[in-house]
């Protein structure tokens, strides 16, 4: 069976960047995504940006999902901007508790993306399908695997719908934490993202903050080619394609691409992968 596809964007910072966002959105239109979704500044530093989004892809027609991050905000904010999403007809959002922006001291009135989920469904009820963070490779502030496990079961208890993983270029850490999910009760769809190779310097500081592996083979190839963006287009795209065709064939029910506000990277991904 076809799996779904859906694709994420972060909100612009300038009139360029929403202009082209426009056209990497009606490209990838032609994938007939379930969903588009649109990413949120953990203590809502990108609030009315993410909104302006999230409300444009809305009014074109087509199903949108905002991501939310409870980390620094309090209960009225966040009732607020529910009630918004509400009005505009959105029926989804990705719950998340976000990173506490570098300066920033108050926590807010949540500590774990899963008082948000429970605050969200007492709030709002069954209004919103809910998609929470998961980590096949760990969390990089859980203590240890199992814990990390038992705070995405909180989630999950919590109201979750279902769940859509941070990147990972080793498909075993994603079918043993599937395995392990299962076994710990948790039967809601775990959708894998992905994140297609465009950009090495770019992914290897992204990977070494948020606690993504990149398998030093891959490391170490993508270093040799230098400046040779074409080589490191061509082998990430390898790379990814494969573990797409991997997940795809391991029955995943969609696949989730970190866009970066760029079509072609994710849709030749998604074709390779089908
Ligand atoms: C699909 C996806 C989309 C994302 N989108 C955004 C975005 O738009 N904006 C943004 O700012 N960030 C985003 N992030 C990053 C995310 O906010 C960070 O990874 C953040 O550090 C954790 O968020 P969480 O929702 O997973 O938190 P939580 O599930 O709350 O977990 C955070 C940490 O706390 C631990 N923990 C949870 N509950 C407990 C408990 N009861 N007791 C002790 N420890 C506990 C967990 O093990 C983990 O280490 C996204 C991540 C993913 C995977």
């Amino acid at each position: 069976m076809t799996p779904n596809v859906s694709f994420e964007f972060f909100p612009p910072n300038t009139p360029e960047g929403a202009v082209k966002l426009r056209a990497t959105r009606a490209a990838l239109a032609e994938a007939a995504p379930e969903f588009f979704s649109v990413t949120y500044g953990a203590g809502g530093a990108t609030r009315d940006k993410t909104l302006a989004v999230v409300e444009e892809i809305a009014a074109e027609g087509r199903a949108v999902a905002p991501h939310l991050s409870c980390i620094g905000a309090t209960r009225e904010s966040l009732r607020e901007l529910l009630e918004l999403y509400r009005g505009h007809g959105i029926r989804r959002l990705v719950a998340l508790r976000g990173d506490l922006p570098s300066g920033m001291v108050d926590h807010g009135d949540f500590r774990y993306a899963s008082e948000l989920v429970e605050f969200v469904r007492a709030e709002t009820g069954d209004w919103f399908r809910i998609e929470v963070a998961a980590y096949p490779e760990m969390h990089p502030q859980a203590r240890t695997p199992a814990e990390d496990l038992q705070a995405f079961v909180a989630k999950v208890r919590a109201g979750a719908d279902s769940a859509i993983t941070q990147y990972f270029f080793n498909a075993d850490a994603f079918f043993r934490f599937r395995d392990d999910a299962l076994a710990a009760g948790v039967d809601v769809p775990i959708v894998p993202g992905i994140m297609p190779i465009t950009n090495f310097t770019q992914l290897a500081r992204f990977s070494e903050s948020c606690g993504a592996e990149l398998p030093r083979w891959v490391r170490v190839r993508l270093a040799s080619f230098g400046d040779d963006r074409e080589a490191i287009r061509a082998f990430g795209f390898e790379v990814v394609a494969d573990l797409c065709r991997r997940l795809v064939a391991g029955g995943v029910p969609a696949l989730h691409f970190y866009t970066l506000n760029q079509a072609q990277p994710s849709l030749d991904l998604w074709q390779a992968a089908r």
